[in-house]
């Protein structure tokens, strides 16, 4: 075996000693939170579709029209030539959306979070996160160059204590934090978070991945960004701002340069699925409601988005559980550090506005079973 197959191999065996080797599964998806799996049906609380969108006969078709009229791919950068109209539309939504002057979409969630930070802090600047964060607000935070501290999570004394000792050596400072928590399905305390930052003169950016279309109440941070692929059901990610700011960005942001333009059929998908969800108050109500149907009937503290974690703590213990619930029917896929803190893995549960109140009264009825002694 050469060197780099022999590496490759004692990785993968740390990571199976460890329980935490990720493999793919092959899942088809379809209407009703429907997922299937190795021929089986299941009853999906995996996916990150809350309001159903992906699937939506609406949304369907104008990715095909897109296609049609546009081409599969957007044949370049931004910069270049792949600004086709779509994305401009699209941008313009999202801005009115948000309440802000200007947004700019990226080619994902994730490569929107690697080219703000950078673009806005460097050597000789702050970022302060809060300890939960999303990898890729770290992923950026890394590549600023800056100097990186955080604070515990939610806790804006402890993030004015942060920056109460650091903020003088520094010439900028900038917050990152989610309005909702991907993993804890918990909300920030943006009013106090957004005092302090005022306090210290930081700028805030706040990751809405979850929150957009599901939670939306709340003070609104400067730099706003989340992703298309969530409750839009597409795929992409977006800042929204200033336009000063995005005006810099689209001149700074590595990762919104140097790639190529969303492709036609995501970014009219998602313009469509923001149409749909800014119509459809009830659908906007539901996976919250369902979410808190959930706590309800298993005695867990109120849902407050619709993220909810039933913790496990060990990570086989987690992944058996995952399985039990599989055979019943459910796919609840198992989180497992690092993504989540050591002896914190647990199931996350997504409720979606395609899921109905008796697939969730069954599901919460198979946890409790399945966790009861
Ligand atoms: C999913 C997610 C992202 C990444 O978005 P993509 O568009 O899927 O790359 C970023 N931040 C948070 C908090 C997320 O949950």
């Amino acid at each position: 075996m050469d060197s780099l197959d022999a590496f490759a191999g004692d990785k993968l065996a740390a990571l199976d000693a460890g329980t935490l080797r990720r493999r793919l599964t092959t899942t088809g998806r379809g209407a009703e939170a429907a997922a299937t799996r190795g021929g089986h049906v299941l009853v999906s609380f995996s996916c990150n579709d809350y309001l159903g969108l992906s699937q939506h006969p609406r949304v369907i078709a104008a990715a095909q029209d897109a296609v049609a009229v546009h081409g599969a791919g957007a044949g370049g950068s931004r910069l270049v030539t792949g600004n086709h109209a779509i994305l401009g539309a699209l941008e313009a939504r999202l801005a009115a959306h948000k309440g802000k002057e200007a947004a700019m979409v990226f080619g994902s969630g994730y490569l929107a979070n690697l080219g703000i930070t950078p673009a806005l802090a460097g050597a000789g600047d702050l970022v302060v996160l809060d300890e939960l964060s999303h990898a890729c607000m770290w992923a950026g935070a890394k590549l600023s160059g800056a100097r990186i501290l955080t604070f515990r999570h939610n806790d804006a004394a402890d993030l004015a204590a942060t920056l109460s000792a650091a903020r003088a050596q520094h010439r900028r400072a900038l917050i990152l934090t989610e309005r909702i928590f991907s993993m804890d399905g918990d909300r920030a305390p943006m009013g106090d978070i957004l005092a302090v930052a005022r306090d210290f003169d930081a700028w805030t950016l706040v990751d809405d991945a979850h929150g957009l279309g599901v939670v939306e109440d709340g003070p609104r941070a400067p730099l706003e960004m989340g992703t298309l692929s969530k409750s839009l059901g597409s795929y992409g990610g977006y800042l929204c701002a200033s336009q000063t700011v995005i005006d810099l960005l689209t001149s700074r942001a590595r990762s919104f340069i140097y790639t190529t333009g969303l492709p036609p059929a995501s970014a009219a998908a998602a313009l469509e699925a923001l149409v749909i969800l800014e119509g459809e108050p009830e659908r906007r109500a539901r996976p919250l409601a369902l979410a808190r149907r959930f706590t309800a009937r298993l005695g867990l503290a109120e849902a407050e988005s619709a993220v909810v974690p039933v913790l496990v703590g060990d990570a086989q213990k987690a992944l058996d559980l995952s399985a039990r619930l599989e055979a019943e029917g459910f796919l609840v896929v198992a989180i497992r550090p690092p993504t989540v803190p050591a002896g914190t893995a647990r199931l996350r549960v997504a409720f979606s506005a395609a899921h109905s109140e008796s697939q969730v009264d069954a599901l919460a009825e198979a946890v409790a079973r399945l966790t009861a002694g």
